[in-house]
């Protein structure tokens, strides 16, 4: 039976690992970090990982900073809220929550969001500096994979990494962060012929296709690692009453690649706590340099 690579433990332990060291910073800081979500509209998805983000915010003692502009917000009312957030001193993250109302174009929101606070480490010039193994914020879900295989210390050395996915939010980064941990990754996506096959060579397979249930038994080797990073609502059971929730599922069809695998992560349970968390670890990383404390990185991470 495989290793159940828990994200909610981990996510928890890192968070008190962020919070110790804002308690033992923050008066050299002379001021608490803070992280500005910046919500356009009313989507109620949007409006459930916001409340999510601010949470985890209070809860390592982080300022909440963020802004709610309405629906009919114009782009350029939305950019001169990033260039407001960009100029506060006291906001040390900032991220654009997706997707934005129809009619606004995220390109030129996302790359006005000032690179040193861009929480979510997507912006262009951030992409860069992963590609050439230089410090600066990192995408949260693809480092929240990393830091479950190294708490899990998933040898990565050598080994062989697919990772199935090639967007610029998860797949792309995710096949670069392996990479400089010195494993040989190959990229498969929608077009790629025979996934079975590439996936089967993996030692360590991330799967970020958004595609439910695409991942089975004949995609495993025996003894791989197996991440799902795909979130997928389904239908409440039919028997379970008029109060039931939505379930979730992931890109993995979990109960056949279980038995197989020697680590998986669950879905929910798995990824998903860890990218909140990763945001927080830009926030903090951005604080404490512009507070002139130490890199926070190598005593919060794993
Ligand atoms: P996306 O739609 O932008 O990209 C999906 C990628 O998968 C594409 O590159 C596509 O080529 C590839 N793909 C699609 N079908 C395929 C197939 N049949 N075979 C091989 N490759 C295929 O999606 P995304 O933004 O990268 O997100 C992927 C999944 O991860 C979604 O389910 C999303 O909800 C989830 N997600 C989860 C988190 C988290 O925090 N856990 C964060 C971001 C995304």
């Amino acid at each position: 039976m495989a290793t159940r690579l828990d994200g909610r433990a981990l996510a928890s332990r890192i968070e008190e690992r962020l919070s110790s060291w804002i308690r033992e910073h923050v008066s050299r800081a002379g001021r608490p970090p803070g992280l500005a979500v910046l919500r356009v509209g009313d989507d109620p998805a949007s409006g459930v990982y916001v409340a999510n983000k601010e949470r985890a915010c209070t809860r390592v003692g982080m300022r909440s900073l963020g802004a709610h502009l309405p629906a009919h917000s114009s782009s350029a009312d939305v950019l001169a809220a990033i260039e407001r957030l960009n100029r506060d001193d006291a906001v040390d993250g900032l991220l654009l929550q997706l997707p934005l109302p129809a009619g606004l174009d995220e390109r030129p929101l996302l790359a006005a969001i000032e690179p040193a606070k861009d929480a979510d480490g997507l912006h262009a010039l951030n992409l860069g500096h992963l590609l050439r193994g230089e410090p600066g914020p990192r995408s949260c879900t693809p480092a929240g994979v990393m830091a479950l295989l190294a708490e899990q210390r998933v040898p990565l050395e050598g080994a062989r990494a697919v990772v199935v996915g090639r967007s610029i939010l998860v797949g792309r980064p995710m096949a670069l962060m392996l990479e400089a941990a010195d494993a040989t990754v190959t990229v498969a996506h929608s077009r790629s012929r025979d996934l079975a096959a590439i996936t089967r060579e993996a030692d360590v397979l991330v799967v970020a296709a958004g595609r439910p249930g695409l991942i089975g038994a004949e995609h495993v080797r025996p003894g791989a690692v197996v991440v799902d990073v795909g979130i997928h609502r389904r239908a409440p059971d039919p028997d379970a009453g008029p109060e039931a929730r939505p379930r979730l599922c992931g890109d993995v069809r979990f109960e056949e690649v279980e038995p197989l695998a020697s680590a998986i992560t669950p879905v929910p349970g798995g990824v998903g706590p860890m990218t909140v968390t990763l945001l927080l670890v830009n926030a903090l990383a951005s604080w404490s340099r512009r507070c002139g404390c130490p890199d926070p990185l190598p005593v919060v991470l794993p």
